[in-house]
């Protein structure tokens, strides 16, 4: 069994795709969460897309 450390990964919905990642980001926009962003996991064993918060802009 192989243990992920990433806490990227944990917790999270992953995607095969990132159409697929987008469309779930589009539905929790529509219900109202605001800046999310589907991007690519960095974790290798990982290789999908996931849903997050996008980093506060530095003004
Ligand atoms: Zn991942």
């Amino acid at each position: 069994m192989i243990r992920t450390k990433g806490r990227a990964c944990t917790g999270k919905r992953r995607h095969d795709t990132r159409e697929k990642a987008e469309e779930h980001c589009d539905r929790l926009i529509a219900r109202g969460a605001v800046r999310l962003a589907a991007y690519p996991c960095r974790n290798r064993t990982c290789g999908g897309w996931h849903v997050g918060h996008l980093p506060k802009p530095r003004t």
